[in-house]
């Protein structure tokens, strides 16, 4: 996906940063535990679309999220 695109997505529900999981195809917001769907490429930025993370999908898998400031 277009990195400028997904630099422009936030989460509609908490406006927070939304993490890219390229294997599983959808966008995640951890504040809210939720994974939004990309079909086609195309972000689906619904929250009844997304799906409800597990407890260890929660869990951050790599330390300083989000990268540069
Ligand atoms: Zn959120």
């Amino acid at each position: 996906m277009d990195k400028e695109l997904l630099a422009m997505l936030v989460c509609p529900l908490c406006k927070g940063k939304l993490k890219y999981d390229r294997e599983a195809g959808e966008l995640r917001c951890h504040y809210d535990g939720l994974a939004y769907p990309v079909r086609d490429g195309i972000p689906v930025m619904l929250p009844e679309e997304a799906r409800v993370m597990t407890v260890d999908e929660k869990l951050p898998s790599s330390p300083g999220r989000g990268g540069k400031a």
